[in-house]
């Protein structure tokens, strides 16, 4: 069974032409340009002139969508990923919030049984236990603590091979050991949800760490004379900067700055809780309340931001046409780099031969039409205010 999409304008890190895409089972089998390349003969053959195919959307960090959150289990976790897949989102990193180290391990074995049944679940991402209490977000400082040995070898252990990120504070006591016991464990360590200095922060990527989670939020600002997490993670070519680009998160004018400052190192994440794609009201994240109002998530009754209510469709809009983010740049965002992170990038993130069948098309604006995921079409009716 062969799909040939043509007539279209292929998008990805590569740049843009206008060109023909050949899914075979779970796989591109060839590309060509458009009115250069002989099309091939296919099972099916679909004509979408006007529209615009990108390599489907990786998203490194998220806890839900649709009504449901990754904390609560395979069927949540199924029902969140066919909310973000309606969005062109193929891969997702299951982010597990701060919980009993008990509860924790109850959620990596859920996580490591899906990665090994649903090739489009990529793995576990730890945000917390191992944050500072001040920088906490969303996350329930009672479960907060520090990195000691044992954990960190438990944690690794639960997860049977399927952490692929960890969130941590460096300025937590045993800290940078626990960054090179991650990273010699084949995880990526992010630096996040933290009060580090620049010294500090640079201290963690040498150590190896090469993430920095949702760069902006939960950590101290840029200061002329204090320059700290964020300057040192933009000046370290080592290391790649989640954004969170729904227009509340971070401004506009910075998420474009972000870009400009770091070329091919920003990934383009959700950090979306269950109400993405779904509706304002009460929802939980973890242990707490949040409220959502217009979209924007707030732990109730107050003014911290928990998560957001992103799609990486409208992530791809925000960064396109209200940042002003080259095209090309916006998706390698959400495709090559997020790979790259993962070390997939020889099979994901690519419109390219022998690359996923991986596949978004998008209209005119941006919106998602059709999503293929390792070679198969999920169909979702998506609701009026996608
Ligand atoms: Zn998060």
């Amino acid at each position: 069974m062969t799909t040939l999409l043509t007539g279209a304008r292929l998008l990805d890190a590569d740049g843009s032409r206008p060109g023909w895409v050949l899914l075979d089972g779970d796989r591109i089998a060839a590309t060509g340009l458009t009115d250069v390349d002989a099309l091939p003969h296919a099972t099916t053959t679909l004509e979408l002139r006007g529209r615009t195919i990108t390599p489907g959307f990786i998203d490194l960090h998220g806890h839900g969508g649709g009504g449901a959150a990754y904390d609560n289990g395979p069927d949540e976790i199924r029902q969140a990923l066919a909310t973000h897949r309606a969005h062109g989102t193929t891969r997702s990193v299951i982010s597990l919030v701060a919980n009993p180290i008990d509860d924790v391990v109850a959620s990596l074995g859920v996580v490591a049984s899906l990665t090994e049944s649903d090739p489009t679940v990529v793995g576990a991402h730890l945000e917390g236990p191992f944050l500072a209490i001040g920088r906490r977000g969303a996350h329930s400082p009672e479960f907060l603590r520090e990195p000691d040995r044992e954990t960190v070898a438990a944690l690794i252990e639960a997860g049977d091979g399927c952490i692929r990120q960890v969130t941590i504070a460096p300025e937590l006591p045993g800290a940078l050991e626990a960054v090179r016991q991650f990273v010699d464990a084949g995880i990526v360590v992010a630096v996040g949800h933290t009060e580090a200095d620049e010294h500090l922060a640079r201290a963690a990527f040498d150590a190896g760490a090469t993430l920095v989670t949702h760069i902006f939020n939960a950590m101290p600002g840029i200061h002329h004379r204090d320059p700290g997490p964020i300057v040192a993670g933009f000046d370290d070519d080592r290391v790649t900067l989640e954004l969170v680009a729904d227009g509340v998160h971070v401004h506009p004018s910075v998420v474009q700055m972000t870009f400009r400052a770091a070329p091919h190192r920003v990934a383009l994440v959700t950090d979306a809780m269950a109400a993405a794609g779904g509706a304002d009201g009460y929802y939980r994240l973890g242990s707490l309340n949040v409220e959502v109002r217009a979209g924007i998530a707030h732990l109730a009754g107050t003014s911290t931001i928990a998560g957001s209510t992103l799609t990486q469709d409208a992530a791809l809009r925000t960064a396109i046409v209200v940042a002003g983010v080259d095209e090309e740049r916006a998706v390698e965002a959400m495709t090559l780099t997020p790979a790259c992170v993962l070390g997939r990038d020889d099979e994901w993130g690519r419109l390219a031969v022998g690359y996923a069948a991986d596949v978004v098309v998008l209209d005119d604006d941006w919106r998602v039409e059709r999503v293929w995921a390792a070679g198969s079409e999920a169909v979702t009716e998506l609701p009026d205010n996608a």
